[in-house]
C-alpha cells in the first residue's frame, strides 16, 4: 500500500532529510586521499547523533554501520572498513537519518582526486539521471515515467543499469511501497498521487548491468569489475510540485 503523506508528515521528512543532506556535504569535504572508510563512518554517526537523529542503517537487518560506503566496483551496501581512499577512486556514500521517527535517505558519489574521464562521465551521468527522474515525478504522471526518464539518460551514454535494486517509498520506514525501478516504460504503472514520498536512486555501471553480492552478505559488486556510481534523493510529490527533501539546510545540493 502506498501511503500519502500529509503536510505535517512532509515537514518531518524535510527535517530528517536536511540532516542527511548536511551529513553528506560534511563527508564530501572529509573524503580525501588517505582517510579510511571507517573514519568516514564514525564522523557520520557523530554528526547524525549530534543533530538529535539516529543513523537509520545501523542495525537495519543487522547492517553493522551508519553509512553504506561502496568503493569503485562496489555498487551499494558496502561496509565501512579500514581501507584508505586513493586518488582516482570513486566512493558512493549512502546515508540514512531518522529524526522524530521519520527517515531521510540519500546518496552521493564522490570522486577522490583526479579520476579517469570516462569514470567522471559515469558519475555525472548518474547524477543527471537522478535529476531527470525527479523532473518526471509529478502528480498525475505514471510511476513508469520516472524509470523511463532515468533510463533514457543512462542508455544515451551506453552505461549499465542495475536492475536488482531500485528506489522506494520513504516515510516512517526506510523502505515503503512502491518500488521505483531505474528503468521502465513511460505511461505505464500506477498514477502518482499527491503526498507520495519516494527515494529515487539510480545505480549505474561503467560496464554491463549484472551484479552479485559478496560473501559478507551485503556488498554488491559488478560482475565485470567495472566501477559503479550511485546517487539518491528523497523527494515529496504534491499538487504544488516536487520537492527534494535531502538537500542541505541552506538549500544547496550535498
Ligand atoms: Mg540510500
Ligand atoms: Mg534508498
Amino acid at each position: 500500500m502506498i501511503q500519502r503523506k500529509t503536510e505535517a508528515n512532509i515537514r518531518k521528512l524535510r527535517a530528517s532529510g536536511a540532516v542527511v543532506g548536511d551529513c553528506l556535504h560534511m563527508l564530501r569535504g572529509l573524503a580525501q586521499e588517505g582517510i579510511t572508510l571507517k573514519e568516514l563512518d564514525r564522523a557520520a554517526e557523530a554528526f547524525i547523533r549530534g543533530r538529535g537523529a539516529k543513523p537509520t542503517f545501523k542495525g537495519y537487518h543487522g547492517f553493522p554501520a551508519s553509512l553504506c560506503l561502496s568503493l569503485n566496483q562496489e555498487v551499494v551496501h558496502g561496509i565501512p572498513n579500514q581501507r584508505r581512499l586513493s586518488a582516482g577512486d570513486i566512493l558512493s556514500v549512502d546515508c540514512g537519518a531518522t529524526l522524530d521517527d521519520w527517515v531521510g535517505d540519500a546518496a552521493i558519489t564522490i570522486m577522490v582526486g583526479k579520476v579517469k574521464p570516462e569514470i567522471a562521465q559515469l558519475v555525472e551521468t548518474t547524477h543527471e539521471s537522478l535529476l531527470a527522474g525527479i523532473d518526471a515525478a509529478k502528480v498525475g504522471a505514471r510511476l513508469g515515467d520516472i524509470g523511463a526518464a532515468i533510463e533514457a539518460v543512462i542508455r544515451r551514454k551506453g552505461f549499465g543499469i542495475v536492475r536488482e535494486y531500485c528506489g522506494h517509498g520513504v516515510g516512517r520506514q526506510l523502505h515503503e511501497d512502491p518500488q521505483v525501478p531505474n528503468y521502465g516504460t513511460a505511461g505505464t504503472g500506477p498514477r502518482i498521487a499527491s503526498g507520495w514520498c519516494l527515494a529515487l536512486e539510480p545505480m549505474v555501471n561503467l560496464g554491463g548491468d549484472a551484479v552479485h553480492t559478496l560473501g559478507d552478505g551485503w556488498t554488491v559488486v559488478t560482475d565485470d569489475k567495472t566501477v559503479s556510481a550511485h546517487w539518491e534523493h528523497s523527494i515529496a510529490i504534491t499538487d504544488s510540485g516536487v520537492e527534494i527533501l535531502t538537500l542541505c539546510s541552506d538549500g544547496t545540493h550535498p
